[in-house]
């Protein structure tokens, strides 16, 4: 880092900004975490220069020696972390994963079941917005009004009347486990191929605390900065069958070299999620999203589906008079960070929202216990109903993260 203030400090002053900024404050985004030191360390070494168009000892590009180890590592642990029969660690993102996993399952026109954007399911699932949504036909299923689960039964009619050729499930607002083996058992009734989207709870499946889509699934995508807390990146899972369908729809289809560094990141990633302490991670994540929401409950933000079983609640605002775009900058001005998102049937539009999502990952990797996210809960509720308390609230905060300030040692 040294050399960097000194070569530019303009940069390096941003760097520490940005350390600044997450220090200062509460990281309640679902989808973040804070990735290790070793990872980091991966992250920013020479195997960046390195061109590996290819797979490890079937490359497009001299002296690949080194990073062909790189990748088989990654490769090897991913498979033994997730029992899965082939791994791919080279997509750039979750998208990427997702472009990929498409390309190999189906062709332009194909017909495909996913979750609705609105009822949780991400952008990939076939927005209209996104390739997903424009290069296949779609069809969505969502969650009841009354409860705000997936449907099982709508999915069913959903498949038997479309006749999709892959069902996707998997999302990014969603608080409840998803039943794998129901979907697997409607996929077979209608011949569909089934892939399940688990960029955001892979941590906790790394670490058996909630059910695996593996064996299940056909095809698993995900990301690896989530849950998994390693570098940003996606990958794929596949049955033995699907291997060299995938391998192909990643390189040369969808991308071109892949990120050495990333993919030693992901390996250093994946390496620490087969040590025993991150079973204990991932068990606090889901324990103090519980507390989380439990508080915030209390408080009058009503969690949707009533609680959460992973690392995320989707919580209701409309109690506290507020939209999820008010109540985002009132948290924002507390020294609290998290997303406004649309609640199912929500009536406010996208950029407004009726709701907020918010996730324990940070704030777990920092060594809070639900204790501390009861507390937490109760400060988010005092800064979204009251816009006087952002100063005192931000106090709190500081005071509440004292000794968990991420990257202190470094
Ligand atoms: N799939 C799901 C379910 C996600 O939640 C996300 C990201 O939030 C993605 C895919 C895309 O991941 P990325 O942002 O790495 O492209």
């Amino acid at each position: 880092f040294g050399l960097l203030e000194e070569r530019d400090p303009e940069v390096a002053a941003l760097l520490l900004d940005e350390v600044e900024r997450v220090r200062g404050g509460l990281q309640l985004i679902a989808s973040e975490n804070f990735a290790s030191p070793a990872v980091l360390a991966a992250l920013g070494s020479t195997l960046s220069n390195k061109y590996a168009e290819g797979y490890p000892g079937g490359r497009y590009y001299g002296g690949c020696e080194v990073v062909d180890r790189a990748e088989r590592l990654a490769v090897k642990r991913a498979r033994e972390l997730f029992g899965a029969e082939h791994a791919n660690v080279q997509p750039h993102s979750g998208a990427s994963a997702n472009l990929a996993a498409y390309a190999a399952l189906l062709q332009p026109g194909d017909r495909m079941l996913a979750m609705a954007l609105p009822h949780g399911g991400h952008l990939t699932h076939g927005s209209r917005a996104n390739f997903s949504g424009r290069w296949f036909d779609v069809a969505s299923y969502g969650v009841r009004r009354d409860t705000e689960l997936i449907d099982y039964d709508e999915v069913r009619d959903l498949a038997l009347r479309h006749q999709p050729k892959l069902i996707v499930c998997g999302a990014t607002a969603y608080p409840r486990l998803i039943d794998f083996g129901v979907f697997r058992g409607i996929a077979d009734e209608v011949g569909a191929w089934l892939m399940a989207d688990v960029a955001h709870p892979m941590g906790l499946i790394a670490a058996r605390a909630i059910p695996s889509p593996v064996p299940e699934a056909d095809v698993v995508t995900f990301t690896t900065h989530k849950t998994l807390r390693g570098p940003r990146g996606g990958g794929i899972l596949c049955t033995a069958e699907l291997a060299a369908r995938i391998d192909r729809a990643v390189f040369p289809f969808t991308q071109g070299g892949p990120m050495m560094h990333a993919v030693a990141a992901k390996a250093v990633a994946f390496g620490e999620a087969l040590r025993p302490e991150f079973a204990g991670y991932a068990r606090q994540v889901i324990a103090n999203a519980r507390a989380l929401s439990e508080a915030l409950a209390e408080a009058g933000m009503r969690p949707v589906t009533g609680g959460t079983d992973t690392h995320l609640a989707l919580i209701d605002v409309r109690g506290l008079g507020v939209t999820g775009a008010e109540a985002e900058l009132r948290c924002a001005a507390a020294g609290i960070t998290l997303n406004r998102n649309a609640i199912p049937y929500d009536p406010e539009p996208p950029r407004v929202t009726s709701g907020v999502r918010v996730g324990t990952p940070c704030v777990t990797t920092q060594g809070l216990e639900p204790r501390d996210l009861r507390e937490v809960g109760a400060l988010v509720a005092r800064a979204v109903r009251d816009q006087e308390s952002a100063a005192d609230v931000r106090d709190k905060v500081t005071a509440l993260l004292g000794i968990h300030q991420p990257y202190m040692d470094q």
